[in-house]
């Protein structure tokens, strides 16, 4: 069995960065969000902002780990062009927060994740690799846009097996993260190291993988990697790897450096302070609902199954908040659920897409029209589900959508029994076998009226008139 630990990076969601008052927001523009601090100039102070301190503070109390009151912050020497005052002010000694742990379900089960530790730093800048990859690029270029910006890193004990548990953590984490509001996916990053290692061999680390498919398909590659080395009586290397999606590889970047290489020393520049007890009192029933009682409350108040009810609350970060939004105005709580979980996530997964990242969380009054479209009578639901991805791609209101593809219910029933007449008549076979006993042979001329109708009929009305067509 494999070991698998996690070193989770995540940008935290405030206003400014942590050491400075420069803006902490994406900018196309490299190097316009920086000042003397952030760039690392000599003689630049930094100060510390009290809102990540607070961010920090709400992952620790997510994650039941013990909580240090006493804030105190260490350099990490290294020499990089990323980090340009050649060290990066972490936590160290004393982090924000350590022996947490982190509870998830693996195919049904429970599994408990134990955290080492919580704790804040800054976040280098940007190198951006121009004219090749990370290895083989012909020069770098560095953007301290990002340098400076709040990080709380999150470390597990290499308490997980397999892909699959890393990735059903990482979904529970980030959905988390966004329900407590330290993470605002539309505006930061996170990014993850991931050590694995098989018996038999020594630990890899490979840096900074960003997505959660990207993490699940470099893990299943390293465990094949390292299994293979071991198995043929080679040595598995101690070292860094980078992954690259593009080839679904792990590449080696470096021998691994040890902590003791980094030179720890205490931050000069920031004094170690106390948080009272009335900090962390306020701080606790700030918390909003956390995402298990949100599933809890789904399948109680809106009689959904467990598993409806978990996508919902997991698989998306905007998503439990849409539906709770729509069942306030419409009523079928089962068939709005439905209709989430198979046909707007089963599409955005066919097109590699999330939730979050379409125009769907702005359209819920659109997305309400386009199920009562189908209730009415209007669209059916062959339709439905024939034009879902194109109402979610379009921005259209489902009415216009309609029109415009041409699809409209056929109403006039002499022209449906028409059509099905035609058509039973081009199929002799079907029929002779259908009167032989072979029932299922009317679907095949229901499909045929279908195809020719545009899906424009309900299935249900064209078997029936088959099917007395035939007798
Ligand atoms: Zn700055």
């Amino acid at each position: 069995m494999a070991k698998i630990g996690l070193e989770v990076h995540v940008q935290l969601n405030t206003a400014t960065k942590l050491f400075c008052g420069c803006r902490n927001e994406p900018n196309p523009k490299p190097n316009v969000n920086v000042c003397p601090t952030c760039l690392g100039l000599p003689g630049s102070k930094p100060r510390i902002n009290e809102k990540a301190i607070e961010l920090g503070y709400r992952i620790a109390f997510i994650t039941n780990s013990k909580i240090s009151h006493k804030m105190f912050f260490s350099r990490k020497s290294y020499f990089y062009p990323d980090m340009s005052k050649n060290f990066q002010i972490t936590q160290y000694e004393i982090p924000l927060a350590i022996g947490g742990y982190f509870d998830v379900e693996v195919k049904g089960k429970r599994k408990r994740v134990r955290l080492i530790r919580v704790h804040l730093e800054e976040d280098p800048a940007r190198l951006v690799h121009v004219g090749g990859g990370i290895t083989t690029a012909k020069y770098v270029l560095a953007d301290y846009n990002r340098s400076g910006v709040p990080l709380c890193e999150i470390v597990t004990e290499p308490d997980f097996k397999t892909a699959e548990e890393v990735v059903a953590f990482m979904k529970k984490l980030l959905s988390y993260l966004q329900h407590i509001q330290v993470f605002d996916v539309k505006k930061g990053k996170w990014r993850a190291d991931v050590n694995v290692s098989v018996p038999g061999g020594n630990r890899s680390e490979i840096k900074n993988v960003g997505s959660i498919k990207d993490m699940e398909k470099s893990i299943r590659f390293e465990i094949m990697r390292q299994t293979h080395l071991v198995k043929f009586g080679k040595k598995v290397d101690m070292e860094t790897r980078t992954f690259d999606s593009e080839t679904g590889k792990t590449y080696t970047l470096r021998s691994k450096e040890e902590e003791i290489d980094y030179g720890y020393i205490f931050e000069p520049d920031l004094t170690s302070f106390e948080m009272s007890k009335d900090y962390f009192k306020k701080l606790d029933d700030s918390l909003p609902e956390l995402p298990e009682e949100i599933e809890k409350r789904f399948r109680k108040d809106y009689g959904l199954n467990h598993e409806q009810a978990s996508i919902l609350t997991y698989a998306d970060p905007a998503l439990a908040g849409f539906f709770e939004k729509c069942a306030k105005t419409y009523n079928d709580h089962k068939k709005l659920a439905n209709w989430l979980i198979v046909e707007v996530l089963g599409f955005l997964n066919s097109v590699n897409k999330e939730f979050y990242e379409t125009s769907m969380p702005l359209r819920k009054k659109q997305f309400i029209k386009f199920l009562e479209l189908m209730d009415s009578g209007k669209m059916t639901g062959r339709i439905g589900k024939e034009l879902i991805g194109k109402f979610i791609a379009s921005e259209d209101n489902p009415e216009k959508l309609l029109e415009k593809e041409g699809f409209s219910v056929i109403k006039d029933e002499l022209k449906v029994r028409r059509i099905v007449k035609e058509t039973v008549s081009e199929f002799p076979k079907a029929v002779s076998d259908y009167k032989s006993g072979k029932e299922k042979a009317v679907h095949f001329i229901v499909g045929a009226v279908l195809k020719k109708t545009r899906l424009q009929v309900d299935p249900e009305t064209v078997k029936k008139m088959v099917v007395e067509e035939i007798d």
